[in-house]
């Protein structure tokens, strides 16, 4: 049925809406027009069984300011100051990446990777009966480190995931860690993480043991800036409110590679995991100099597109 657009009910907020966004050329109008309502406290529930109901003045004015804002390709989740990643709804500003659905892979690949290995994580190899446990809880205390931590939604989700977990959230930018802070307070994660404004190259720089003892993990995962200077070029209204510091990865985009990929080797234990995300088409060069650097069991990983987006690494030798 096409309702009135002006007849105040909820299907013809959802119409309007989606017509308004498809005309400044977004997508997916009409998932996020319902996001819009949803934020509203309009369910998706109630706009399919209650299209007819009438929204309020203030309602209508309130959802007509947050599509006019969006039709200026202003990323809704800046708009609306939250976004979702895997079960969490994180706070975010213009300070920090909007998490993507890519590396909700990355995430579920450290995951899937830290439980096939947990060997490694154990104080002892078997249990009383000689055999493993199968719950995450009979891993052993270990350390992570998430470069580029953003919101901390890497972080979050891994903390969430292994109560047995301590979390070092490492971003240049601090008006980033000041999001991921919020983040990790919202989720009552301040016990086991630890977030420190600066430089990755800078930090790792030196003796591993002697100058920063307590900047040696068990895991390291980044999403670094990866686009290159031509997709820089080329990208959509959306990514120009993104923080250019967050997003450019020097002229052929593999810069953060080439330099944390043997850094990183320094600061991982023996036994310990190196998780990349990675541009497209970036792959194969990172997974070379992760041989060259002398990591082992260098596994590559699809995203939903088919394109190659997580690679994985173990240090199993002694630096
Ligand atoms: N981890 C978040 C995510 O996946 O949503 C954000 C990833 S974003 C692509 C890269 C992040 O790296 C940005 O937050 C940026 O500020 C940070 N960054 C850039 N250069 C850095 C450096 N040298 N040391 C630490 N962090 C850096
Ligand atoms: N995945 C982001 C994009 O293509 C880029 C993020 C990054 O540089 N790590 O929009």
């Amino acid at each position: 049925m096409v309702s009135d657009p002006k007849d105040g009910s909820i299907r013809s907020l959802l119409q309007k809406g989606e017509n308004s966004l498809l005309e400044a050329g977004i997508e997916e109008s009409r998932e996020e027009t319902l996001r819009i309502l949803e934020v509203l406290g309009i369910s998706r529930t109630s706009v399919y069984l209650g299209g007819e109901r009438k929204v309020s003045e203030e309602e209508e004015r309130r959802f007509l300011k947050i599509v006019g804002e969006r039709m200026t390709r202003r990323p809704l989740a800046y708009i609306l100051g939250e976004t979702c990643f895997r079960e969490e709804t994180l706070w975010v500003n213009e300070h920090c990446l909007i998490p993507r659905p890519e590396t909700e892979i990355l995430v579920e690949k450290v995951i899937a990777a830290i439980r096939e290995k947990r060997r490694i994580f154990c104080k002892s190899p078997a249990g009383k009966n000689g055999r493993m446990g199968s719950g995450d809880n009979l891993i052993r205390k270990f350390s992570f480190l998430d470069i580029g931590t953003g919101t901390g939604a890497i972080a979050i989700s891994l903390l969430r995931t292994f109560s047995n977990a301590e979390g070092t959230l490492l971003d240049i930018s601090r008006e980033a860690i000041e999001v991921a802070r919020r983040n990790v307070q919202k989720y009552g994660l301040e016990g086991r993480a630890r977030l420190i404004p600066g430089d990755f190259f800078k930090l790792s720089q030196g003796p591993a043991e002697s100058d920063t003892p307590r900047f040696v993990f068990d895991v390291i995962v980044s999403n670094p800036p990866y686009l290159s200077e031509l997709d820089l070029q080329n990208i959509q209204p959306e990514l120009k409110y993104e923080p250019r510091e967050a997003l450019d990865g020097g002229k052929d985009g593999l810069h953060f590679y080439r330099r944390l990929i043997p850094l990183a080797k320094g600061r991982l234990r023996a036994g310990g995991l190196l998780a990349l995300e990675v541009g497209a088409g970036q792959s194969g060069m990172v997974s070379k100099w992760l041989q060259d650097a002398g990591y082992d069991s260098i596994h590559r990983f699809e995203d939903y597109l088919g394109i190659e987006r997580v690679v994985t690494a173990w240090n199993d030798k002694r630096n």
